[in-house]
């Protein structure tokens, strides 16, 4: 096995840690397409076995220029695929637990938001602080105990929020859809 010229495929510099102790193995590639064609370095034959350069070749970080292709020892080559895969899987756990986490947080979290119910005039909304969970926030009208029972009057409506930077990109509205019997028309 001779030394072998490899590309690096990745935009990014790309370093080769040297074998313990031996930083005549040290290789720095510059990004994909360098200008001044650091991005293809050689790599001594020594270097080439390690399992580092042999990892980044078979993950195609680095190409091996012209036909010396150095090949891979098929137990390598289990290794770093089980290796990938284990990582893999690492990582789609992570994620589905992440994931988990924030909608479980989500739908407990209370949230203090004002009554929608008519205020004592009928003019304007009753405001008072009623906690609503996560869960209901977008099902359940929040309305307190004194209207309650306005429930099947308010449809939501989603809107987008945009004029405040940190709020969420929507949020819901609720609309009143019918008067009660007993409630007087709000005068425009
Ligand atoms: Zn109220």
């Amino acid at each position: 096995m001779t030394a072998v010229l490899t590309r690096n495929t990745q935009p990014g510099p790309l370093v080769l840690q040297p074998a313990d102790g031996n930083y005549n193995d040290y290789v720095v590639w510059q990004g994909a397409g360098d200008p001044d064609g650091q991005d293809v370095q050689l790599v001594s034959a020594e270097a080439v076995q390690t399992v580092p350069f042999q990892r980044a070749v078979a993950r195609q970080l680095l190409v091996v220029e012209g036909d010396d292709v150095p090949a891979v020892d098929p137990a390598v080559q289990a290794y770093l695929d089980r290796q990938a895969a284990i990582a893999e899987a690492a990582r789609a756990r992570a994620e589905a637990e992440l994931n988990d986490k924030i909608e479980h947080t989500e739908n407990r979290e209370l949230h203090g938001l004002g009554c929608v119910g008519p205020d004592a005039r009928g003019t304007g909304t009753c405001n008072t602080m009623v906690s609503v969970s996560g869960k209901d926030k977008d099902k359940i009208p929040p309305l307190c105990s004194q209207h309650k029972h306005l429930a099947l009057h308010y449809v939501a409506e989603v809107v987008a929020d945009n004029d405040k930077v940190d709020a969420k990109p929507e949020r819901t509205r609720w609309i009143r859809t019918t008067m009660g019997p007993r409630e007087k028309a709000p005068t425009q």
